[in-house]
């Protein structure tokens, strides 16, 4: 990865007027209407940081872990500064200089990129939460004495399916009259909370002559790392990743998670650098990557005021990160 020195970053950050632009659009702005936590504070803030400043790794790091990394700051900014990268940028100086928490060194390194951890304490996970959650009403006050290590006791946490949808669905799946050949990235949340998501993703392919190919190796797309700072974990992850749909002759590859789309289209680039022999294969990968929503868009061409087969008039959120 080319990694960029402080200099450099802090040379971007400069680039913000102050105008303000972007205040009223920050989601963390609007929950908390503190200046500092906006795109215009923190930019302000990364160019006036000194790495011998006292409050460098402490309120430094509080400050910048308090952005989404959502981008809208960057798609509204007339001065075209990209707040949501220079703030991952200045996160990833931060744990190159000071080292990553114990708890997140141990989720991403020991977790997140291993082969079968992950699946094994999700599987146990799913199996255990019955005995303590499901018979406790939502409202009552006993699920607070049971929170989950490292996770906010007001934050709600979906349950654990009880099989995950890479433990029963891989592999390749023909569509009759194949137009197109598609690999499917599953991503964490629809393979351990929301198989059902996945499942009728595949039914969707299927049904519109997409044939779907399903590497049971694929891993999370490593965005929790690769947001944090942590540029090693989110490298090793995407190397074995795109070694996973390597080998299969492949039209596009689909997330129908956004922002595992966005990461595997748009950072793992990023995470090679122009010198990394690695770096060719990263971006014929990300090249192929597609978000569901908008290949279908692609596939369907529905008639101008007519709706796609099978619609119904019902109103939907669109997660575009
Ligand atoms: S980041 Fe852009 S929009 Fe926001 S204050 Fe700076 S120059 Fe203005
Ligand atoms: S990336 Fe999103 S959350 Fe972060 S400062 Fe910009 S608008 Fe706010």
């Amino acid at each position: 990865m080319a990694m960029k020195e402080m200099t450099e970053v802090q040379e971007e950050a400069r680039r913000c007027v102050k105008c303000g632009n972007c205040l009223a659009q920050c989601p963390v702005y609007a929950e908390t209407l503190e200046e500092p936590l906006a795109a215009r504070g923190k930019m302000a803030l990364v160019e006036s940081i000194k790495e011998e400043d006292p409050e460098y790794s402490k309120r430094y790091y509080k400050i910048l872990s308090q952005c989404l990394l959502c981008g809208t700051c960057a798609e509204n900014c007339p001065n075209g500064v990209c707040g949501d990268e220079i703030i991952r940028e200045a996160r990833a100086l931060l744990v190159r200089e000071k080292g990553l928490t114990l708890p997140k060194k141990a989720i991403f390194k020991y977790f997140l990129d291993t082969d079968r951890l992950m699946p094994l304490v999700l599987k146990a996970g799913a199996s255990l939460q019955h005995l303590f959650l499901e018979k406790i009403p939502e409202e009552s006050g006993l699920r607070l004495r049971f929170p989950l290590p490292f996770v906010d006791s007001k934050r709600f946490i979906p349950g654990l399916a009880p099989d995950p949808f890479l433990g029963f669905r891989s592999g390749w799946f023909r569509a009759e009259k194949e137009t197109m050949r598609v690999g499917l990235f599953v991503g964490c949340v629809s393979n351990y909370m929301f198989p059902r998501v996945a499942a009728a993703a595949l039914d969707l392919f299927l049904g519109n002559g997409i044939s779907v190919y399903i590497p049971g190796e694929q891993k999370c797309c490593g965005l929790p790392a690769f947001g944090s700072g942590d540029d090693e974990t989110p490298r090793s992850i995407a190397r074995k990743n795109i070694e996973a749909f390597a080998g299969e002759n492949l039209d596009r590859i689909v997330a129908h998670c956004a922002s595992c789309a966005a990461m595997l289209k748009l950072d793992y680039p990023v995470l090679f650098g122009p010198e990394d022999p690695f770096r060719a294969r990263a971006l014929a990968f990300s090249e192929k990557v597609s978000d569901f929503t908008s290949l279908f868009a692609g596939v369907w061409k529905p008639e101008p005021g007519k709706a796609a087969p099978g619609t119904r008039p019902v109103r939907v959120t669109y997660h575009d990160p």
